[in-house]
């Protein structure tokens, strides 16, 4: 069997135009404005910040950068963000991380608003994925990788779902959100025993774990279905954790790397990022029902 690749390219290509369609039909609306908070220096988180801002300007969405010294206190921090919370242009706030070690991730997500954490790294947020509340804000990546599974058309209800890794941002949300989907989900981590076993169970494998091509093509069983997270550098290649080539001709469908949850993740976050906006243009806290409609000149607005 040669699997069918999952082309995570076109699809988020699909959902930036479909969001790029919507915001441009929402006239008399203000536009939605990301604000993405920097902290310290970082080559690799300036280009992830810049890539997201290309992104939004192509689908007409605003992408503020605030960026703080490193030397700024985790109290300062917050005060900042709580102030990016009152602020009713601001839709979505994110918090490019890693963060300084001073500074501790958890205190500094808990003080963004649920309802502009759109990331959905917040407490409450995860909170509401795992009771299965729909209002949850789901983090860009396990969203895509939803979003993939089910673009291959196959039912996920009773399917095995083996996740290696359980991160904050990825195998532990995506667990969640699998289970909601009625999946039976296993989550691999470090200290998981015969891996390759319990992987063999699986109708559908995610590697989330950042081991460059540790899934071998006997882990896997005739005619599962692979998504690739992972992100790896070899020898100035990029590869995921899967060993694609040899697993190809074992899966049903595999994601490649680059090209599959990759742009998924950024296309998830504009569309979190427009669909909490709608939500607080609809509940009146932000946009012209806030009073910056047609005669602000605040820049982001149409008028
Ligand atoms: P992380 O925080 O380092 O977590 C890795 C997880 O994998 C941990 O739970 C770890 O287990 C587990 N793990 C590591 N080695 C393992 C092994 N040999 N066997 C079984 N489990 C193992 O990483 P992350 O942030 O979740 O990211 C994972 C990968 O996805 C990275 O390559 C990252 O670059 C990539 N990524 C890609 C995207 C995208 O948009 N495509 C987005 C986010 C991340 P323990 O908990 O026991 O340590």
């Amino acid at each position: 069997m040669t699997a069918e690749l999952i082309d995570g390219k076109k699809l988020a290509a699909d959902v930036r135009e479909r969001l790029k369609m919507e915001i441009a039909a929402g006239q008399g609306e203000d536009l939605p404005v990301l604000a993405v908070v920097m902290v310290g220096e970082n080559d690799a988180s300036r280009i992830y910040v810049r890539n997201k801002q290309k992104a939004a300007a192509e689908i007409g969405m605003v992408c503020e950068v605030y960026e703080f010294a490193e030397s700024i206190g985790e109290r300062a921090l917050m005060s900042s963000l709580q102030d990016l919370n009152d602020n009713p242009h601001i839709n979505g706030i994110i918090v490019q991380q890693p963060l300084p070690e001073h500074i501790d991730p958890l205190k500094i997500l808990a003080v963004i608003d649920p309802a502009k954490d759109v990331d959905g790294f917040s407490p409450t947020n995860l909170g509401l994925l795992a009771t299965k509340e729909p209002q949850a804000i789901v983090a860009a990546t396990p969203k895509g990788v939803l979003q993939l599974l089910q673009s291959t058309g196959q039912e996920l209800a009773g399917r095995h779902a083996v996740i290696i890794g359980r991160s904050n941002i990825v195998g532990r949300p995506l667990a969640m959100l699998l289970l909601n989907q009625d999946c039976t989900v296993t989550v691999c981590h470090t200290k998981t025993r015969n891996l390759a076993e319990i992987v063999r169970q699986a109708d559908i494998v995610v590697a989330a774990c950042g081991c460059a091509r540790l899934v071998k093509a006997d882990w896997i069983k005739d005619g599962a279905t692979v998504i690739d997270v992972g992100i790896n550098r070899v020898e100035g290649k990029l590869c995921g954790d899967v060993d694609f080539d040899a697993v190809k001709e074992k899966a049903a469908y595999l994601t490649p790397v680059p090209g599959g949850v990759g742009p998924m993740t950024v296309a998830m976050l504009l569309e979190n990022t427009w669909e909490a906006a709608q939500r607080q243009f609809r509940e009146g806290k932000a946009g012209s029902a806030a009073g910056h409609g047609h005669h602000c000149s605040c820049g982001h607005c149409r008028s």
